[in-house]
C-alpha cells in the first residue's frame, strides 16, 4: 500500500478522489495544513502540476491534484482561472454569469479538470485534462450537484449537471472525463517510495 497525499485541505475533494480512484493499493490522505500552495500556474494544468509536485517534495509522498473551472466563450474563457472567485456565493457567481451573458446569445461554454501526479521528488509522473463541452442556460435548473451545475447544461442529454443523477454527472463532467483518461495509466504505474 503506498501513501499519496491529496493536495487539498478539504475533506470532500478526498472522499470525491476516493471515489474514483477505486481498485488501486494506495492508502490516499489529506495534505497537512501547513502545506500551502500558491496557485500562480497560467493554466489549470499547470496549476495542478504546481500543486501536486509542491506537496509530494513537502511530504516526500507521491501526491495528486485537481484543478477545474468553467470557460465560457463569449467571455473570452472567463471566468477560467477565478471560477471560485468570481462571486463570493454561488448564488452570487451564478448571478454574475447569467448578468455577463445577458445580451449574448453564444452560450458555449466547458469545464475543464486537470489532474496531475507527482513523484516523491517533485517530478510529475502523469498528468491528464478532461472536458466537458456544455452551454450555458438562460436560468439556473435543476437541485443536484454544486457551484454552477444548475446552469452548465449538455446539450447532448438535454439536462444541466444539476439535473443529472450522480452516475449520469460523474461519467459525462470534465472530472469523470480526466479520471477515465487518467485510470489505465494509474493502473498501469509502479509507484515506489
Ligand atoms: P476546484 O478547482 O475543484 O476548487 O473548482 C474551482 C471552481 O470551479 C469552484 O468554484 C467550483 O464551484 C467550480 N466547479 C468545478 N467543478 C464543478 C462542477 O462539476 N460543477 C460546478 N462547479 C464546478
Amino acid at each position: 500500500m503506498t501513501t499519496v497525499i491529496v493536495a487539498t485541505g478539504n475533506p470532500g475533494k478526498l472522499h470525491e478522489m476516493q471515489t474514483y480512484l477505486t481498485d488501486l493499493d494506495w492508502e490516499l490522505a489529506l495534505k497537512p495544513a501547513e502545506i500551502d500552495v500558491e496557485e500562480t500556474g497560467t493554466t489549470f494544468l499547470e496549476n495542478a502540476c504546481l500543486k501536486a509536485s509542491e506537496v509530494a517534495k513537502a511530504t516526500g509522498e507521491w501526491a495528486i491534484a485537481d484543478d477545474s473551472g468553467l470557460m465560457v466563450d463569449a467571455l473570452n474563457g472567463a471566468p477560467g482561472l477565478y471560477t471560485a472567485r468570481y462571486g463570493r456565493t454561488d448564488v452570487e457567481r451564478i448571478e454574475r454569469l447569467l448578468r455577463e451573458l445577458s445580451e449574448v446569445s453564444n452560450r458555449a461554454a466547458q469545464f475543464v479538470c486537470a489532474i496531475a501526479l507527482s513523484q516523491p521528488d517533485g517530478t510529475i509522473a502523469l498528468q491528464t485534462e478532461g472536458t466537458c463541452p456544455g452551454e450555458i442556460a438562460d436560468q439556473p435548473s435543476g437541485t443536484g450537484g454544486f457551484g454552477y451545475d444548475p446552469v452548465f447544461y449538455v446539450p447532448s442529454v438535454g439536462k444541466t449537471f444539476a439535473e443529472m443523477s450522480r452516475e449520469e454527472k460523474d461519467r459525462l463532467s470534465h472530472r469523470g472525463v480526466a479520471f477515465a483518461q487518467l485510470m489505465p495509466k494509474l493502473r498501469s504505474l509502479k509507484l515506489s517510495s
